[in-house]
């Protein structure tokens, strides 16, 4: 095949790869479609790879296979983890993707000095500065997602300021070698500078904000790698990196909204710092407990019943208990719905992949809005180790950390039961008003076994329809 040829194939391979990953995201935004979506970008990201690794360019492939050896080395056991290291996990794959995207910006530095354009050193400067901040920032976010590393915000007085003259100076320093590329020894300042950063950046944020963080690191990751693209002068790397860095970014802002927080407030405002809350007052409270026998009841005795996931089904894999749990109220006639609150868990789409994972049919997950719609006329709303997105205090208590994130109004339910194990907090560390309403009864214990004893209960004989 004629030179001409091979790079002819090797750009048509790539735009093939790009559609690809563009209809990757497409498919990726419905559960319906996901997995189509998940093989789009695989076939995508393999055809971007043989078709680099056919380009004439390349002269020798023994250090590639090496590399890829130890990237699949790496990669294959980080697939196979538990649904619920997930976040970390992506962590991990961002600092990965930031890391090589900032080796490969230093090498091109080394070999394209003396010979480097000022337009070409800020491009390399750039991309450097971004992919060395998000691998520490993306390790520090992993660290604190597995509790290697404490979850609480670590904060002191003018943070900020330090944090952000810490970026500051990477930056000057990128501007001093666009001026002076001669300047050598600047660049590895200006590397440890960018690495600094990102652990300043993330260090002040609490782990539960940190799916919000890993989506924006993952828009970083991906705007580095575009970059990258430019300085490579490769098209797929600007586009691949475009998309996934505008993607991340999109899904930051979704992640924002839902919380109704802002970005500055998730990146500077310490979110999950020990509150000096009215906890103690709330201590006094009573609330009205039941038992599964109880909850059994209640639940055949309904018309219409709507399952609210959470975080706490995730940690404890109550998936398929609730599958069972449907099918047993479903076959009694009852009708059941699931609540999907938008950032229930702790990654976006968290609640979907879990009930998909469990087969319970697209059409009975219902996005908030719709839901809430339909809460008044619900006899039973039944929350499964949800907390903070049914606190009606995010509604009603403008002082409340959550006000004005949306909700779902299950208290709007004629009865609402709520499966977890104690009266401890979930993510935003308040307590929840929901829980001493006197339409609510509390069902203590842990979700798997706690829905096991209700399907059990209602198998055994429930009252019917
Ligand atoms: P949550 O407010 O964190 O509450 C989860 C509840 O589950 C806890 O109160 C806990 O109570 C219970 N739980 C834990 N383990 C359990 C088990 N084994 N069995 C039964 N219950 C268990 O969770 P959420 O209502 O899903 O809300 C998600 C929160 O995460 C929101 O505040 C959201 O803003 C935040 N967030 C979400 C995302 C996202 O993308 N989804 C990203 C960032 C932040 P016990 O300890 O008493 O059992």
């Amino acid at each position: 095949m004629s030179a001409l040829a091979l790079q002819q194939l090797i750009d048509s391979t790539y735009i093939v790869a790009v559609v690809g990953f563009i209809l990757s995201l497409k498919w990726l935004s419905s559960p319906v479609s996901a997995k189509r979506g998940v093989l789009a970008g695989e076939i995508g990201a393999a055809l971007a790879v043989i078709a680099t690794l056919a380009n004439p360019e390349v002269v020798q492939y023994k250090w590639i296979i090496i590399a890829l050896a130890i990237g699949a080395g790496i990669g294959i056991p980080l697939g196979l983890v538990h649904m619920t290291a997930v976040p970390q996990r992506t962590a991990l794959s961002h600092a990965f993707g930031a890391l090589s995207a900032s080796i490969i910006g230093i090498a091109e530095y080394y070999v394209a000095t003396p010979n480097l354009t000022k337009f070409g050193m800020a491009e390399i400067g750039l991309e450097v500065i971004i992919g060395s901040l998000t691998f520490t920032g993306s390790v520090i976010a992993a660290g604190k997602l597995q509790e290697i590393l404490p979850q609480r915000p670590i904060t002191y007085k003018g943070q900020n300021v330090v944090s952000l003259s810490v970026l500051g100076a990477a930056i000057l320093l990128m501007i001093a070698l666009c001026i002076h590329p001669d300047y050598t020894y600047l660049f590895p300042i200006m590397v440890v500078v960018a690495l600094i950063f990102g652990i300043l950046l993330v260090t002040p944020i609490g782990g539960a904000d940190m799916p919000t963080v890993i989506s924006l690191l993952n828009s970083y990751a991906g705007f580095s790698a575009s970059l990258l693209g430019f300085v490579l002068n490769s098209k797929v790397l600007v586009v691949a990196g475009a998309l996934d860095g505008s993607s991340g970014f999109i899904l930051s802002v979704i992640m924002c909204k839902a919380m109704n927080r802002s970005f500055t407030n998730v990146m500077f405002g310490a979110f999950g710092q020990v509150q000096a809350s009215s906890a103690a007052v709330e201590e006094a409270r009573t609330v009205r407990s039941a038992t599964a026998e109880e909850a059994a009841s209640i639940l055949s005795a309904a018309s219409k019943v709507a399952i609210v996931p959470g975080y706490g089904m995730a940690v404890a894999q109550a998936q398929h208990k609730v599958r069972e749990l449907y099918d047993a109220l479903t076959k009694k006639g009852v009708d059941v719905r699931f609540g999907i609150h938008p950032v229930a868990g702790r990654m976006p789409g968290h609640m979907n992949v879990l009930l998909a994972e469990a087969d319970i049919p697209y059409d009975r997950l219902i996005e908030m809005d719709d839901m809430n719609s339909d809460l008044p006329q619900t006899d039973v709303a039944l929350i499964i180790g949800a907390n903070d997105v049914t606190n009606p205090a995010a509604r009603t208590d403008t002082g409340s950390p959550i006000y004005g994130m949306p909700i779902l109004d299950v208290d709007k339910a004629r009865t609402v039961m709520v499966i977890k194990r104690s009266m401890n907090p979930g993510f935003a560390g308040i307590d929840n008003p929901l829980y001493y309403l006197d339409k609510t009864l509390m069902l203590f214990g842990d979700a798997k076994g706690f829905v096991g004893d209700i399907v059990r209960e209602l198998s055994g004989g429930g009252s019917g329809h």
